[in-house]
């Protein structure tokens, strides 16, 4: 993974710090006192401005992974670090102000709120921060013009095709300018054309606004916009090159440099 770097880091870190790092990273969930173990002694690095397929069989631990990743879950064992901060030891409130500020989310089924407009669904993150009303209305319609969808403000969710909803959801997810965004399978729900409108649209924000982005995708075409592909597989992660080949990335051959 060592794809160029199109963004500058954020301020006070050295420029060779990753965007995501993880370390012997190990989730077991409980279950009826059974131990069903998800993910073993992931341990991988992300730099800043990449942009990175997950890709794995259903039942592999993508999503698990991604949440453990964008703070929504906590690891059993191994650190996550994100811009160097160490997110497993972040107590519960650090944590959810730490996703406010730092992470864009994009789900499968775009989880907008329907009573909301578009606009205040965009709105909705910036609720958080110390900006003041206009500043957020402002914010959020800044965001839903670089989607394209200045024109449906007043608009709600179940009055828009998929494709506008997951871009209202795209607007929602880079409007608190998070330096990472995380998007669970942003296609899977939507025709042809409308997915490549949002693999557009992500491209656009990791070349343009050098956003890091790491996106779990069954969809091989939506793989080819990102820079490098993870395979998970049974809890283990493997790196997934051009001509098919594959190699594992257990802790020994990643923890050098
Ligand atoms: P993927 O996104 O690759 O399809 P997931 O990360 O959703 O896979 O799930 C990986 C495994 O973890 C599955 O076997 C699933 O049943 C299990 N799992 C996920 N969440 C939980 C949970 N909260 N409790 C128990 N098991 C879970
Ligand atoms: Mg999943």
């Amino acid at each position: 993974m060592t794809s160029p770097v199109t963004a500058a880091p954020s301020a006070n870190l050295p420029a060779s710090t990753p965007a995501v790092s993880l370390r012997a990273v190990s989730k077991t969930y409980y279950r009826g006192g059974q131990a069903v173990p998800v993910l073993a002694d992931i341990s991988f690095d992300v730099a800043h401005g990449d942009f990175l397929a997950l890709m794995g069989p259903s039942g592999s631990g993508k999503s698990t992974l991604l949440n453990l990743i964008a703070g929504i879950d906590r690891p059993s064992s191994g650190q996550i670090l994100v811009d160097g901060i160490d997110i497993a030891q972040l107590s519960e409130g650090e944590l959810a102000a730490w996703r406010g500020s730092h992470v864009g989310f994009i789900f499968q089924f775009y989880n907008l709120m329907p009573v909301l407009t578009a606009l205040e669904n965009v709105e909705l993150p910036l609720m958080l921060t110390r900006l003041n009303r206009k500043q957020r209305r402002q914010h959020a319609e800044l965001a839903l013009s670089m989607v394209g969808l200045s024109d449906r403000l007043s608009h709600y969710p179940s009055e828009l095709s998929g494709g506008q909803q997951q871009r209202v959801a795209i607007a929602r997810a880079l409007v608190t300018d998070p330096t990472l965004i995380v998007a669970d399978e942003p296609t899977g729900d939507l025709d042809k054309a409308s997915a490549t409108d949002v693999l557009a649209l992500l491209d656009q924000l990791n070349r343009e606004l050098g956003k890091t982005i790491i996106m779990v995708t069954h969809d091989a075409r939506a793989a080819e916009t990102a820079h490098a592909m993870l395979h998970l597989d049974k809890g283990e992660l493997f790196a997934l090159e051009s001509n098919g080949k594959t190699h594992s990335l257990k802790t020994e051959s990643t923890t050098a440099g």
